[in-house]
């Protein structure tokens, strides 16, 4: 079993929702920077305070800042079931530092998934996307519904669109992905570690594709 796997892809392309999936299957540590950013923008911290600056406009967080609270992170003593990192590394040297952490840590990066999505599509998801603004279960206008308009299932919180799932802010982040995240498919092809997953499958025919990927 695969058990220490990074999830890739543009954004849009299913990564929040698979990772929930994957994460309530397997029981794998869910480590997505970007909820972490969120989570410290909420709390008004100095970390989600400067986040805000680069986030609200779709551009990437500086290595330093995302390296450094990943490093902490994977120190932590909840990850032998395994962790899935959603959104991190998006440089290369997120990548290097990555290789790094994990050494020292002793949880070698088993498995990279990449989602492929086209960008018409991508355009089509983010724009409906919404999120509960309590727990961050992802919805969208018209291929997932909630039950009740506007309340989410999970926790009854209010909905909301993300600040930064505007067409502005999407075209500096599919601009920042082509530019530095991209290259991260070479990098982790030359390490024998990438395998790509079509993501405009429905999200149960996804899941079990790549869960029989990982079991095997
Ligand atoms: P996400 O929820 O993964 O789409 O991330 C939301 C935003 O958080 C991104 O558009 C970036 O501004 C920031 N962010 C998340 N992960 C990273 C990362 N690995 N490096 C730099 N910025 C990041």
């Amino acid at each position: 079993m695969k058990k220490n796997i990074i999830l890739m892809g543009p954004p849009g392309a299913g990564k929040g929702t698979l990772a929930k999936k994957l994460v309530a299957k397997y029981g794998f540590a869910h480590i997505s920077t970007g909820d972490m950013f969120r989570e410290a923008m909420k709390e008004g911290t100095e970390l989600g305070l400067l986040a805000k600056s680069y986030i609200d406009h779709g551009d990437l967080v500086p290595d330093e800042v995302t390296i450094g609270i990943v490093r902490e992170r994977l120190s932590k003593n909840d990850l032998d079931k395994g962790f899935l990192l959603d959104g991190f590394p998006r440089t290369i040297p997120q990548a290097e530092a990555l290789e790094i952490i994990a050494k020292e840590v002793s949880r070698p990066i088993d498995s990279v998934i990449n989602l492929d999505c086209d960008e018409k599509e991508l355009i089509r998801r983010i724009s409906g996307r919404r999120v509960c603004k309590s727990c961050g279960a992802p919805y969208h206008v018209d291929t997932m519904r909630p039950k009740v308009e506007g309340v989410c299932d999970v926790c009854g919180g209010p909905l909301m669109q993300r600040a930064d799932d505007n067409e502005e802010a999407l075209k500096v982040r599919l601009d920042h992905y082509v530019k530095s995240t991209k290259p991260l498919l070479d990098f982790y092809r030359d390490r024998k570690l990438l395998s790509s997953f079509n993501s405009l499958v429905d999200s149960n025919v996804l899941l079990d594709e790549i869960s029989k990927f990982l079991e095997k």
